[in-house]
């Protein structure tokens, strides 16, 4: 009996990367560490092994704990934010500004989020919860206005630091340490494709970063047939939050993406209601896009015996009362 009781110090291998295992010091340390989950979806060539990173196990459920708690680290350690007392502002329509929020609850900063303001009500929720200020500007402008607003809003404010995700290198330094080793380690070097969402494009440049500098890996971008921006099309609206946010940012870098698959608005929900019921557990709109893209990828003959990696960033709860309600 005894030998299966883990020994003092025996790392326990578990979605939160060992952390099962001991007591933590802060939610800090539960950032990254995901499991990889088998995706049993109908019509993928049964050869195929697809696979889907599930980032809704961070603390906040999304993807963005990774550079938020990057971002953070980054600007105490260079001092333009204090360890506790100091004010936060970012632009966001949602997980970035979340994970900000809850941050700067345990951290004790002032914290303000600039958002649209057609931002869902539960999101809107939470950032109340943990205790953000909000701002809400105009929809109808794109982020790109926000981002103006933020901007100045910092410089009103003395000492006030601004995240700034879409320029910010510790967004995609976040997932070249941590969510590309881990792609890298969990499928034992196999991986083939890498499928994933390009919001501010800091999770595909910083996993494709490591993952190429290792294997030829087939990388590709997912984004919104309503804001084909990646593709060459125009900027628009869609039904895909997350991804799909109508320019390149500057910390994408194109040069990774091999290919590039637009998903349909009218596709994207229903197959994250098919996974989620497949896997017996709730899965965003954005991962239903990834999930589209990468069945439709496994059925070509180069890819009948590979090992494809789709990015799930969060969780379908969040979407109950728009997208998948
Ligand atoms: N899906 C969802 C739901 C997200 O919130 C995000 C991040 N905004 C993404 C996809 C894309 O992530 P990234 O900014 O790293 O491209």
């Amino acid at each position: 009996m005894s030998e299966t009781i883990p020994q003092p110090g025996t790392v326990t291998r578990s979605a939160t990367g060992g952390a099962a295992g001991r007591i933590l010091r802060s939610v800090d340390e539960l950032v990254g560490g995901t499991p990889l989950l088998r995706l049993p979806l109908d019509g993928v060539p049964g050869d195929v092994r697809l696979c889907a990173k599930l980032e809704m196990f961070n603390p906040l459920a999304n993807v963005k704990d990774r550079p938020v708690l990057a971002m953070m680290r980054d600007a105490e350690e260079s001092g333009v934010l204090p360890a506790t007392g100091g004010t936060v502002i970012e632009c966001s329509s949602g997980s970035t500004g979340i994970s900000i929020a809850a941050f700067c609850a345990r951290r004790g900063h002032r914290c303000i989020i600039v958002m649209p303001d057609n931002a869902t009500e539960e999101r809107r929720q939470i950032l109340r919860e943990f205790g953000a200020e909000i701002v809400l500007v105009p929809h109808q402008d794109g982020l790109l206005p926000a981002w103006k607003y933020a901007e100045e809003l910092q410089q009103s404010i003395p000492g006030s630091w601004l995240a700034h995700q879409d320029e910010n290198p510790a967004n995609e330094r976040a997932h070249y340490e941590t969510t590309g080793p881990e792609l890298w380690e969990a499928t034992a070097g196999r991986i083939d494709v890498l499928v994933c969402g390009v919001g501010t494009g800091g999770t595909l440049t910083g996993a494709a970063r490591y993952l190429k500098q290792r294997k030829d890996v087939h990388v590709v971008a997912v984004e919104p047939a309503g804001s084909p921006v990646l593709s060459g099309g125009e900027a628009g609206p869609h039904g895909i939050p997350g991804i799909g946010a109508g320019y390149v940012s500057d910390i994408m870098d194109l040069d990774l993406i091999d290919e590039v698959v637009v998903v349909p608005d009218e596709e994207a929900a229903p197959t994250a209601r098919e996974v989620s019921r497949r896997i017996g557990m709730l899965v965003g709109v954005s991962s239903g896009a990834a999930a589209y893209a990468a069945r439709l990828l496994s059925r070509r003959e180069r890819w009948a015996a590979a090992t494809m990696v789709a990015v799930f960033p969060d969780s379908g709860e969040r979407y109950l009362s728009t997208a998948l309600g």
